[in-house]
């Protein structure tokens, strides 16, 4: 019974609304048999789509008045992959309406209700012409991610929350392929060694989990919605679909959901399934990976001519003495050239060491070719000066991306010396996949965290180094033809010169193509925009600050809105950055927002130490006011204070008002904190030298 001006959605297909007293009555079919935490009544304000029909179902998008013309994309990737998951899973969908409801102020990225799936506005409504790839990709990934949990999640859920990787893992892999079937150009698998490599920075902490643990207070369960659950556990399902072969694979996955349709399911209950399809012992293969935590480093060196030796170790930053004794079962393959030939070889690594016979004369070799395993490699100094000299072109992308995410991060736990990845660097000038210059990128913002301000302007001129000749081929408006990652690339080698470079000459244009743009937003790519207002910033006054705050309030797509909000994070003054902060407490800034804009300016080495001053002052309003995981993500930029004095100060406030942010994640900030203090103790004094070369 509801207000007769606004309307209702549950899980089913409304039976009958009639107006009773003066109200509305709204009645829903009964829903299948399903858990608790996946009902839904959402009331409001709300639009309908009109249907389109994936078979049987009629699929519609909910919006708040006026933002229908937002939908037409996510229509598009909701219907498309509905209809992917009914092929692969082979089971029709198990519901008998299916609507997506954009929501203005939502906490969580989206929630799998059967039938009723709620959204924040960024991740279901995009304008088309405007958007850009990352933020379609990201709308097309949620959409995907939602619609695969009515089968992995719904029609069958975990019997309970230690098993919560089973529903994240499985639609986060199924996300992947849905939208790479989708938009094979998008090179989606590519595009998952940026979420592999976050899992491996949680992963190679101390403090790391294993993916499954017991779960016996709610707390427990809520730190479990984090990369290692959802990154690292659909990691692990692409290295076994890969191992084991994706049709096999497939036939598992059918198996497992028509065996527990309807009902509650274990991670055995799925290796069973798997293990009947593939004719194997998943267990003893995967087991390692969910019930263990951490991950291994593959040590690659040459016995003689004619020997190639493997061993593995857990793999950490910060060194420990208990961390030795681990193994994996490690699917490797190997491809070796030798005399002008190149041949394939699949092992699975069971032991600490393994042997592998070479042919007479190697030229270069590469392990975990293709790059789905999840592990790090790290080559002896000679097989690793081989690969580079025959060129980094002979290397897929995901390898390439590997390449450089390997060496950085042994260079990071002191295994790789520092001038030696500086060295590596220097082969990526031609690089043109974003994804590998994404991992590049990364390495330049933590190495301009831990730098001294005095010798902040030599990493600068290192970076316009690094980016100047990929900017200047690519120039600012796209090419005929031109597909859209390179698009997606063009902007962010643009903001990283602009804001990580600092070179005047590109926030001379950014500057300029901003003006024109703000006459006629068509002769700008929406890809560069982002770069534009992040470098206008990083470099403007308060006017611009009042400029771009208006923007944000004004913005007629999501899109825009975050885009001029986060802008807010990026100025260096002091003052506008406290304007900024006290935004995020005084009701102006959504809570949906809130702890991410604090995360910005903690993550601004301009604003750090006045964030986190302001976020002591304020943490118990903060704690009040702001979503539990969005405090939990705030405090997340903590890790940016990389200074001795700032670490200090971060963990006496936390330990003095015994702050518990559930699981292990206070813990984890902390460490990846300390990392990057000990990396700036030891290279402090040799950084600005070895930028120099
Ligand atoms: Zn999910």
């Amino acid at each position: 019974m509801i207000d007769p001006s606004l309307t209702a959605v549950s899980n089913t297909s409304v039976v009958s609304d009639s107006i009773q007293s003066g109200k509305k009555v709204m009645r829903f079919a009964d829903s299948m048999k399903m858990s608790t935490y996946l009902v839904a009544f959402i009331v409001g304000q709300l639009e309908a789509t009109k249907p389109v029909f994936v078979g049987k179902t009629p699929l519609r998008l909910w919006t708040v008045p006026g933002k229908q013309p937002l939908t037409p994309f996510g229509i598009e990737i909701a219907a498309a992959s509905l209809k992917f998951f009914e092929e692969y899973y082979g089971i029709s969908y198990p519901g008998d309406k299916l609507d997506l409801l954009a929501i203005p102020d939502f906490a969580s990225g989206a929630m799998e209700n059967l039938g009723a799936i709620t959204f924040r506005e960024t991740a279901l409504l995009v304008d088309e012409r405007t958007g850009t790839h990352a933020e379609r990709e990201r709308v097309a990934d949620v959409v995907a991610h939602e619609n695969a949990h009515m089968w992995f999640g719904d029609l069958v859920t975990m019997s309970w929350w230690n098993g919560l990787w089973l529903n994240e893992a499985f639609a986060t892999f199924m996300e992947m392929l849905a939208v790479d079937a989708w938009k094979p150009e998008w090179k989606r698998w590519d595009a998952f060694g940026v979420s592999r490599a976050a899992a491996f920075s949680v992963d190679g902490l101390l403090s790391t989990r294993s993916i499954e643990y017991p779960v016996r207070a709610p707390k427990d369960a809520d730190a479990m919605f984090d990369v290692l659950t959802y990154e690292k556990g659909a990691s692990v399902l692409r290295m076994l679909e890969q191992h084991i072969g994706p049709t096999v694979f497939r036939e598992g996955v059918r198996n497992y959901l028509r065996t527990h349709a309807y009902g509650n399911a274990d991670t055995k209950d799925l290796w069973v399934s798997l293990g009947l399809a593939a004719k194997q012992a998943v267990p003893e293969l995967m087991d390692g990976w969910i019930f263990q935590p951490g991950y291994p480093l593959v040590t690659v060196r040459q016995d003689k001519e004619t020997e190639l030796v493997l061993s593995q170790q857990r793999f950490t930053y910060l060194s420990s003495p208990e961390s030795t004794e681990q193994r994996w079962q490690i699917p490797v393959p190997l491809r070796i050239t030798a005399a002008g030939t190149t041949e394939h070889r699949r092992l699975l690594m069971t032991d600490r060491e393994v042997r592998v016979s070479l042919p007479k004369g190697v030229q270069h070799l590469f392990v975990n070719e293709a790059g789905h395993g999840f592990y790090r490699v790290r080559y002896e100094s000679s097989l690793l000066q081989r690969i580079l000299d025959a060129g980094v072109d002979h290397l897929a992308p995901s390898e390439r991306f590997n390449l450089v995410s390997d060496v950085w991060a042994t260079t990071v736990s002191g295994l790789t010396s520092l001038s030696d990845y500086l060295r590596l660097t220097s082969h990526f000038t031609g690089e043109r996949d974003k994804n590998v210059w994404a991992v590049l990128l990364d390495s330049f913002s933590f190495m301009n965290r831990i730098i001294a301000t005095a010798d902040r302007p030599v990493l600068e001129a290192f970076v316009r180094a690094r980016l100047t000749p990929a900017v200047t081929d690519l120039g600012w408006r796209p090419k005929a033809g031109e597909d859209e990652l390179i698009r997606q690339l063009r902007g962010e080698l643009i903001g990283a010169l602009g804001k990580l470079g600092n070179d005047p000459a590109i926030q001379a244009q950014a500057a300029e193509q901003y003006r024109q743009y703000s006459t006629d937003h068509a002769c700008v790519d929406p890809n560069v925009v982002p770069a534009l207002v992040s470098i206008l910033a990083h470099t403007g006054d308060e006017a611009r600050y009042n400029e771009f705050s208006d923007h944000s309030r004004t913005a007629t797509t999501p899109q825009d809105e975050r885009r001029y909000l986060f802008a807010l994070a990026a100025f260096q003054s002091p003052a506008l950055l406290t304007r900024t902060l006290v935004r995020t407490i005084n009701g102006e800034i959504r809570t949906q927002d809130a702890p991410f804009v604090v995360s910005a300016v903690l993550g601004n080495v301009d604003g750090r130490e006045l964030a986190w001053g302001f976020v002591k002052t304020n943490w118990d309003q903060m704690d009040r006011l702001f979503p539990k995981q969005g405090l939990r993500r705030m405090c997340g930029g903590i890790v940016g204070l990389a200074t001795p004095e700032l670490e200090q100060d971060v963990r006496e406030f936390f330990h003095s008002r015994k702050i518990d942010l559930g699981g292990k994640t206070l813990e984890q900030y902390l460490e990846q904190l300390r990392i990057a203090v000990t990396f700036r103790e030891r290279e402090q004094q040799s950084l600005s030298g070895l930028l120099k070369l």
